[in-house]
């Protein structure tokens, strides 16, 4: 079915053919992989210019074409190649990426993290090995090859490789505010998953409500020595133990439920002090910080109520600041009523492929998508690896890479290829 050898191996779902390190070291993937993770765009103030330059070799490669678009400055592109469907009135198929990467402690690694070290057993070293430069040329992997096979998809399919995913602003969340982005008129994303430590690969159909919530306590002011009413420490202490119980609920739901994972659950934890001026002065105000994620099943509304309502058993003078305050994003569609999922699984359970479709604990671009409505799906073709994102020694086996393109492939076309929504709905 394919032209390109190297990937078909792979695409047999049971394959145990191991290759040998020049063999990797030799495979055109594999190379490409490499060259992108050497690019070291690591955070803080990263330099684009290097991926933006790498991505139009690949786009030049493939001829497609290729555009940059800037956000709030020229120091924040997004580089779109664009991959023309039959149908380009139809609405169009994202596979996205992210360009950067979190710090690193090189002392901490066995080989250098900008290296792409490969060893003796096929692993491949560097930060963004697995998230998620991997999915990135993977993504483009999958596209040579189908290339190659002479396929094009019905439905226009658009690489967006954007920056700052991992800084949480000048990127996707400002993307999506473009006319630009309107234009490209997207039915569908993919984005990236987290590699499995099983054989399961692990699918995201949506992702929690991040709140950040200051409290500021208020409270009588006086001499250490005495015992004063109404004090900002008492206030304190009455909320951050209904906080803290809240919290214990949550541990006892995990420890209760093992089907449940830490993205079915909201946590809750404290994250920062403040207040005070000296050891003998009771203070005038005092302050909590949380970090709170909160499930899908969590209802919103009465979530904030309940911390209101704790807030005002404390007594007066406290005040809630959100610095982040999330709406609920509709989770994406696992059932019939969504084509696009419906292409995607059919994909998977072609590859036979173990999957497990979970809440993603952290946050990611998809959110974006999912705010507008727009369906989004997030997966990295990662089983049997340890889960080393932001970790020392990310790594990512060669033959799971090669094999992830198969599976791209397989997904990507099975994706790009879905008819008219409104031709499935009637
Ligand atoms: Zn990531």
């Amino acid at each position: 079915m394919t032209s390109d050898a190297s990937v078909s191996t792979y695409s047999q779902p049971n394959f145990q053919l191991k290759m040998s390190k020049a063999k990797w070291e030799n495979n055109e993937e594999v190379r490409i992989f490499r060259e992108y993770l050497r690019i070291p765009s690591v955070h803080p103030n990263v330099d684009y210019t290097p991926c933006v330059e790498f991505l139009k070799r690949q786009a030049a490669s493939l001829s497609l074409p290729v555009d940059v678009v800037y956000l709030r400055s020229e120091a924040s592109p997004v580089v779109i190649i664009k991959w023309l469907g039959k149908q380009p009135e139809l609405p169009s198929i994202i596979l996205n990426s992210h360009m950067d990467v979190v710090p690193v402690f090189p002392d901490k690694w066995i080989h250098g993290p900008f290296s792409a070290h490969l060893d003796d057993e096929g692993r491949i070293y560097g930060r963004g090995s697995q998230d998620m430069k991997c999915v990135a040329t993977q993504y483009l992997g999958a596209i040579r090859s189908l290339i190659a096979d002479g396929y094009q998809p019905r439905r226009t399919v658009y690489l967006t490789f954007v920056p700052n995913e991992e800084a949480g602003h000048d990127g996707m969340v400002d993307l999506v505010k473009k006319d630009y982005f309107k234009k490209l008129n997207v039915g569908f994303s993919f984005d990236e998953g987290i590699a499995s430590e099983d054989e399961t690969f692990s699918l995201f159909y949506a992702e929690r409500t991040v709140w950040q919530l200051k409290f500021k306590f208020g409270g009588t002011a006086g001499h250490g020595s005495m015992l004063l009413p109404n004090t900002a420490g008492e206030k304190f202490n009455y909320v951050v133990k209904k906080m803290m119980e809240f919290r214990a609920s949550q541990v006892k739901l995990l420890e209760e439920h093992p089907n449940l994972d830490i993205g079915d659950v909201t946590t809750v934890n404290l994250t920062r002090i403040g207040g005070g001026v000296q050891n003998n002065v009771v203070p005038a105000s005092l302050e909590a910080y949380f970090d709170i994620r909160i499930a899908i099943t969590e209802d919103l509304h009465a979530f904030e109520k309940q911390i209101r309502k704790w807030s005002a058993e404390a007594g007066e003078g406290i005040d809630i600041i959100f610095e982040a305050k999330e709406d609920y994003a509709e989770p994406t569609k696992i059932d019939a009523s969504n084509p696009y999922w419906m292409a995607f699984k059919q994909g998977i359970d072609e590859l036979g492929l173990k999957t497990r479709v979970r809440v993603f604990p952290g946050g990611t671009d998809s959110r974006f998508l999912r705010h507008l409505g727009i369906p989004a799906l997030g997966f990295s073709p990662i089983n049997n690896t340890p889960v080393l994102l932001h970790d020392h020694n990310e790594y990512l086996g060669a033959d799971t890479y090669l094999r992830g393109i198969a599976i791209y492939k397989k997904l990507i076309a099975s994706v790009a290829n879905v008819l008219a929504y409104t031709t499935l709905q009637s």
